[in-house]
């Protein structure tokens, strides 16, 4: 226990000199426990390796709430079961990321749990990983390209999209034969797994309407290599919704609907929206999807502007993986709830799927609040 404590002393004394070194705009990426990348070799790492209960959590960015929580949650829930967790953030920039895993490989963690930035470019550092005898679980997004891939803890992704597109159905009065109504579709980011779940789920209710003439897409903009946003980034989705609004818009039509996949993109595209008007006058606010029920957000659907957002619970999800880093270090079994869906390109990852909640301005209150997910206060 001393040399344990006499490592945490070490540890904040390093991590106050990473934090002063560190530049304002964070681009190096953080850290909450452990010292940064350069810093991480002067720690002593013995004594965290040989009790193995250490947990390395890497986070791709600390720059959307969802995030951040998903962090707090899996170094809450580990703590509390005896881990010593190392959680990093990397800031979206994927060389980041493969750092921050090599150097928790270097440290001797005893499980990783990645959600990456891209689902693709961790190949060759998760072999490093395995070759080390780590274990690895995917959360939240599918790691792909490798077989060291244990487990994975995610949302029904498919689901996410689905009630994303329904909600603009029921909305606009689609299975009730009303139409022609204009649409437009934004999708995730290209190197994110889940983006094409999220994508796939809402085009699965929405084309059928798209094919009968009921919702139309005036850009001709479709399929996921037309409408994926980068990094899931608001200025991105913001400047590509301006230029759609230009070429298709501007002799009068409405935009009636908006397929967002994510908070932080739906605020790109309340803002183009708003910038020619919509919300004010005659002209309604379009419908707006959104995803993950950032506060931002949520005070947005309360604002009567976003009308939608897709809640998921990041408690439940840490609990999850917190079972599957139990098992796979008393080398059990996880509980899993699907093994047929995430195929990674090299193995079937058995997972843990979450249930993902549709929250609009009429269940707010009872998802976030009444959950205890948000304060009344916070969404003021
Ligand atoms: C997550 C979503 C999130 C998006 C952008 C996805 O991988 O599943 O919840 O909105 O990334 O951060």
């Amino acid at each position: 226990m001393k040399i344990r404590k006499l490592f945490s002393l070490v540890l904040v004394g390093v991590m106050a000199f990473a934090l002063a070194a560190c530049s304002p705009s964070g681009e190096a990426g953080t850290t909450t426990e452990a010292p940064s990348a350069t810093k991480t070799e002067s720690a002593p790492s013995t004594e965290t390796a040989g009790d193995g209960k250490f947990v390395g959590v890497l986070m791709p960015t600390q720059s959307s709430q969802r995030w951040i929580q998903d962090g707090d949650n899996m170094k809450k829930q580990l703590e509390a079961k005896g881990y010593q967790v190392d959680l990093q953030y990397a800031e979206d920039v994927v060389e980041n990321q493969v750092s921050q895993l090599e150097n928790m490989v270097t440290k001797g963690v005893n499980v990783l749990v990645v959600a990456s930035i891209d689902g693709e470019a961790l190949t060759g550092v998760i072999q490093k990983a395995a070759d080390a005898g780590i274990k690895i679980i995917a959360y939240d997004r599918l790691i792909r390209g490798s077989e060291h891939i244990t487990y994975y803890a995610t949302f029904d992704n498919f689901k996410v999209g689905v009630q994303q597109g329904s909600y603009i159905i029921d909305k606009l009065g689609l299975a009730e034969g009303k139409g022609p109504f204009n649409i437009e579709l934004f999708g995730g980011s290209p190197d994110d797994n889940n983006a094409y779940f999220f994508y796939d789920g809402a085009m699965s209710v929405l084309q059928p309407y798209i094919d009968k003439g009921q919702l139309v897409v005036k850009s001709g903009q479709t399929g996921m290599d037309k409408v994926s946003t980068l990094r899931w980034d608001g200025a991105t989705a913001q400047a590509r919704m301006d230029n759609v609004l230009s070429a298709n818009y501007s002799d009068g039509a409405k935009l009636d609907a908006v397929l967002s996949p994510y908070d932080g993109i739906s605020i790109g595209i309340l803002s183009s929206v708003k910038a020619v008007g919509y919300g004010t006058g005659d002209l309604a606010m379009p419908i707006i999807t959104g995803q993950d029920a950032e506060v931002p957000s949520v005070k947005s659907i309360i604002a009567g502007e976003q009308a939608q957002t897709v809640f998921k619970d990041t408690r439940t999800l840490a609990e999850k993986t917190v079972e599957m880093v139990d098992a796979v270090l008393q080398g059990k079994e996880a509980t899993v709830n699907d093994t047929t869906t995430y195929d990674n390109g090299v193995k079937v990852v058995p997972s843990f799927l979450c249930e993902p909640v549709s929250v609009d301005v009429n269940n707010y209150k009872e998802a976030l609040i009444d959950s205890g997910y948000y304060t009344e206060d916070q969404l003021k």
